[in-house]
């Protein structure tokens, strides 16, 4: 079972069918590159989702892996752990933020910030016991937990779990009047991706989100930003609210937050928000343990050791505007910001993606016709280039 075809028949045969991969087993990685058992390389242009900003296994990053597992992996909270106060420090300085609550998943930390917000709103904003509600967008992707799914406007993730949570209102994404309508005394936040990932790489009119932090700030609602994918460089800046000049009253980070080589998550907000949560209220074995906060402090040194965010701002730039010159009517545009973009299609995307397999370039439609083009943010310019040469030519072959 050591061969592709082995290994995917036997992950087929006892896995549920939750997924469906392309067909490529990935058995080693390095960089931006990946090889699979028969030692085919191919560059990845998926970054796990953006989990990987890194690149694969950074030599420093998987130092920091071995040494903290040569000290201790796992203390609980029941215990402190010498490591926890200066992840939290690290990214208390990134986000500007008082306070941080660590988790493990994205979708954890989505939970998190929904029972922040709804805590908050008792507790501070005085709102009526269980009346509390949350505004969230159409087509956002905040996960698969039964909170995620009870504001995701798609039925395919909702069908057969319900009853769904309630007080979730659901407006469409960039209007800036739809918020103004949807807001009432009893909204707790609104929960919004400052770009759309899942849904293809949706950039919200310039200056929405600015609209959106006012607004919530003369109506007292919590703006929480789900910078999951988008954050810690992936658009050409630390977090894409910076492209509207704003921070949000939280922020939830996760993927690249572990390098693509530990799982972890958070929430960040000031004193006066996460002050909710008392010893007993919210918790995780996991969350924040020391082998995560090891890797999570070495991912955050790469990123500003290797200026990552710089470098997305100027390959994707360059990449963006190189993307947009090819002339082929299936292309029904290209947009992005920094090494964050989307080539939407008149037609399906898969096929397009099996083709780019076959030149050695791994990336994944999303929303059915728009193929994500988003490498690690190590990537250089010769190895952007070799990529677009070879996504030029699969795209100009009708
Ligand atoms: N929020 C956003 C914006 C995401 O893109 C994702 C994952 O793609 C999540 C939440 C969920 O994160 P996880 O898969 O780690 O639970």
């Amino acid at each position: 079972m050591t061969t592709t075809k082995g290994i995917i028949a036997l992950t087929e045969t006892y896995g549920a069918k939750n997924y469906h991969p392309l067909p490529i087993v990935i058995s080693k990685a390095e960089g931006i590159w990946v090889e699979d058992p028969e030692g085919n390389k191919y560059m990845d242009m998926l970054s796990a989702y953006s989990a990987v900003n890194q690149g694969h296994r950074h030599p420093t990053i998987i130092q920091a892996l071995k040494d903290q597992a040569d000290r201790v992996t796992l203390t609980s909270r029941a215990f402190h752990s010498d490591n926890l106060g200066a992840w939290y420090e690290k990214v208390s300085n990134i986000t500007n933020k008082e306070m941080v609550l660590p988790m493990n998943t994205g979708a954890e930390a989505v939970e998190t910030a929904v029972k922040t917000a709804r805590r908050w709103a008792y507790d501070v904003k005085k709102v009526e016991e269980n009346a509390a509600e949350i505004i969230v967008c159409i087509d956002n992707f905040h996960g698969r937990t039964m909170a995620a799914v009870s504001m995701s406007s798609n039925d395919e993730y909702k069908r057969g779990f319900g009853p769904m949570l309630p007080g979730v209102k659901v407006i469409p994404y960039g209007d800036i009047e739809a918020l103004k309508v949807a807001i009432t005394p009893n909204t707790a936040a609104f929960i919004v991706e400052p770009i759309q990932g899942e849904a293809g790489i949706i950039i919200p009119p310039a200056g929405y989100l600015k609209q959106v932090a006012e607004l919530c700030k003369e109506n007292n609602v919590l703006f929480v930003a789900d910078e999951i994918q988008t954050g810690l460089g992936r658009t050409g800046k630390m977090f894409a609210c910076d492209w509207d000049d704003i921070t949000p009253d939280m922020y939830i980070l996760g993927k690249a937050l572990g390098g693509g080589v530990f799982p972890i998550s958070c929430v960040a907000a000031n004193r006066d928000i996460l002050s909710v949560f008392e010893p007993g209220s919210h918790g995780s074995t996991f969350g924040g343990n020391p082998l995560a906060c090891a890797v999570s402090i070495a991912s955050l040194d790469v990123l500003n050791d290797e200026k990552l965010v710089e470098r997305s701002l100027e390959l994707g730039t360059y990449l963006l505007g190189k993307l947009q010159e090819i002339d082929n009517p299936v292309i029904q545009e290209v947009r992005g910001k920094g090494l964050f973009v989307g080539i939407e299609l008149t037609t399906a995307a898969r096929p397009y993606c099996e083709k780019l397999k076959e030149k050695g370039i791994l990336c994944k439609e999303t929303h059915d016709n728009v193929i994500r083009i988003a490498p690690p943010l190590i990537i250089t310019k010769e190895e952007l280039d070799d990529a677009l040469h070879k996504i030029v030519e699969v795209l100009s072959l009708e």
